[in-house]
């Protein structure tokens, strides 16, 4: 026996019906889309997953009809009725189920419905708040329902990908130790061992790792991952990767792997047809070219370097950042001359809202001349020569940041974006995908110590493998990154797999040994015991989801998402907890406290130790 395809209550799912059905008699059940009453007869909108169809009671079933005067919206019915073509001009296209209509026998209701808190529509503009206050109806809308079922066929494209090149799938744990990924840690107090908790994996780094160890050799895992960050629009403190890693293999077997796997999904999910292998650029050039390191690739404007040009300038604040060591780095907008001054003081206002000192700007005249404020400090040879490396013509606007090098290129990319977005400059139909490679091993961060950037059991660039620690502003490590149109899709890494280089990345670092023993020991041991050479990746699996859905919320493609402060309106997630619970795990909650340690002391988000 197998499984109605309906279930045993309906014969029909709701919108499956059309002209073929026509004389046949359905059971169908759903919720009521809506009803209009006109008193001898009654149209009910019935709709179900499968979607809609018009049920018509009539005085020649008259039970049913009394039954159909007294449902309202989103009440849940189940009816009998003859499916029957509608007459010519009666057809209604905008339902799949137009041709159609069914003569209902038998209206039962199953359950009545209150006052729905906001109509079930597509499109409705209502507070996201209210929606996920309420989401069990949110998602009762179409679009909702669509994008959560191809969350679940994209999850299932993957994993036949994966499954067809041998990889398992493993379970992690999820009451773990802290890893290492930049983030603060979600902790989970011990009952049975008070004084100790557990952390939620930042992700199965660890784990996946060890696997490797065991002899998996090859192992993925959609899995749940749990970073405590202050949150944006496109994060969320539970989220969901695809966890990859390989043994014996390296960086071209990681990419070889991904690009099938984003192939076939977009041509599975979107039927659009993507272009591999995707361009690689190494991390030095997107920044010099873009000031990311993760470019927007769907449209233009570079970035210029201008140190030459104004090499011996007496522009005060472009001379100051020359001679500090810095950088004057500069964007074009094709047609910029036609901002206002107004609009021209907002982007400097963005700038400065971005921790800038300042944004300088100016339009290229029709002669060749600049009009800006700083065009008069300028020499003829300068103006010409910022013209000529900005590649501006006549029309356009040039903008410029000084300063120490990295930030400028990342402030002027980031404006590069803005502008872009701003003036409708981007092609949102093209899939500009792109692999970061060569990143630098280490960053430094402001006190002045160094942070991975990738995480700490990345494996050095082979050049760099016996003297990263004297040349850490320049070691690259055996990193890359996936980027589709501005976003990280996924990051990850060959591993180191010799204890002793993994204890010298600890060391320089600044993780003692008894540290690095209390917190990786079993990290450090495994490795010692026959680790093979691996490699691996994962990808947010809730922003991929996002750019396949075309939404620009990660909330939107998340059953149950959190808020921007990080709690859940339907459930009022986080909660104070009873007293004798908290009791058991030997806590007390102290509301308030731990807002100035937390501000001050604490780390901050992004990439900070690593460990
Ligand atoms: N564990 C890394 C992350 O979660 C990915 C990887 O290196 O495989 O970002």
């Amino acid at each position: 026996m197998s499984i109605s395809p309906f279930g045993a209550l309906r014969t029909h799912g709701a919108g499956t019906l059309r002209a073929e059905h026509d004389g046949q008699t359905v059971t169908l059940a759903g919720w009521v889309d809506t009803r209009r009453d006109h008193g001898g007869v009654a149209f009910l909108d019935l709709r179900d997953r499968s979607g809609v169809v018009q049920v018509v009671a009539d005085p020649e079933a008259s039970e049913a009809l009394e039954a159909a005067h007294r449902v309202r919206n989103e009440w849940v019915i189940r009816i009998t009725g003859t499916v029957r073509t509608r007459p010519e001009g009666m057809r209604n296209d905008k339902l799949d189920t137009g041709d159609v209509e069914v003569a209902a026998q038998s209206v039962e209701v199953l359950s009545a419905s209150e006052t729905p808190p906001f109509p079930i529509e597509d499109g409705v503009d209502i507070s996201e708040e209210h929606r996920l206050r309420h989401r069990y109806v949110d998602l009762r809308r179409p679009e909702m329902l669509k994008i959560l079922q191809m969350r679940a066929r994209t999850n299932s494209v993957m994993r036949r990908v994966m499954e067809a090149h041998g990889f398992i799938e493993v379970e992690t744990p999820m009451l773990t130790r802290a890893t290492p990924e930049g983030a603060r840690d979600f902790l989970v107090p011990s009952r049975l061992q008070l004084g100790r908790t557990y952390a939620l994996p930042q992700s199965p780094q660890l784990f996946k790792q060890l696997l490797q160890v065991s002899g998996v050799e090859r192992y993925y895992q959609i899995v749940r991952c749990f970073r405590d960050e202050d949150l944006r629009a496109d994060r969320q403190p539970e989220f969901t990767q695809l966890d990859i890693e390989l043994s014996f293999g390296d960086q071209e077997d990681v990419v070889a792997l991904t690009e099938e796997l984003v192939v076939t999904t977009w041509r599975d999910i979107l039927d659009v047809e993507l272009e591999a292998p995707f361009p690689r650029m190494t991390y030095a050039e997107a920044m010099r070219r873009y000031g990311s390191d993760k470019p927007d690739l769907r449209f233009g404007m570079e970035l210029a370097d201008l140190g030459e040009v104004f090499a011996d300038t007496e522009v005060g604040i472009f001379k100051g950042a020359l001679e500090a060591g810095g950088s004057i780095v500069a964007v074009t907008l094709a047609q910029g001359g036609e901002l206002t001054r107004r609009e021209f003081d907002e982007w400097v206002d963005w700038a400065k809202g971005r921790g800038a000192k300042g944004l300088a700007w100016a339009v290229v005249e029709e002669d060749g001349s600049l009009r800006s404020p700083l065009a008069k400090f300028m020499s003829a040879a300068e103006v010409a020569g910022v013209v000529e490396a900005a590649g501006a013509s006549p029309g356009d606007a040039i903008f410029f940041g000084a300063g120490p090098t990295h930030g400028t290129r990342e402030l002027i990319g980031a404006l590069r974006g803005a502008l872009a977005k701003a003036r409708g400059l981007i092609d949102e139909s093209r899939w500009e995908f792109l692999w970061i490679v060569d990143a630098p091993m280490f960053e430094q961060t402001d006190d002045g110590s160094w942070t991975p950037v990738h995480h700490p059991f990345t494996a050095p660039s082979d050049e760099w493998r016996d003297s990263f620690e004297d040349h850490p502003h320049e070691a690259t490590a055996k990193a890359y990154d996936l980027v589709l149109n501005g976003f990280e899709l996924g990051g990850g890494s060959v591993r180191i797999h010799d204890r002793s280089m993994q204890q010298r990345v600890f060391s320089f670092l600044g993780i003692s040994e008894e540290e690095a023993t209390a917190k990786f020991d079993f990290l450090l041991r495994g490795l010692s015991y026959g680790a093979p050479p691996h490699a691996g990746i994962a990808f947010g699996m809730d922003r991929i989801v996002m750019l396949l859905a075309g939404r620009s919320s990660i909330r939107d493609v998340i059953a149950f998402p959190k808020t921007q402060s990080g709690s859940d309106p339907m459930t009022d997630a986080p909660a104070p907890y009873e007293e004798t619970g908290l009791r058991d795990l030997g806590l007390r909650l102290r509301p308030g406290i731990g807002d100035d340690e937390r501000t001050s002391g604490g780390k901050s988000e992004g990439k900070t130790s690593g460990a």
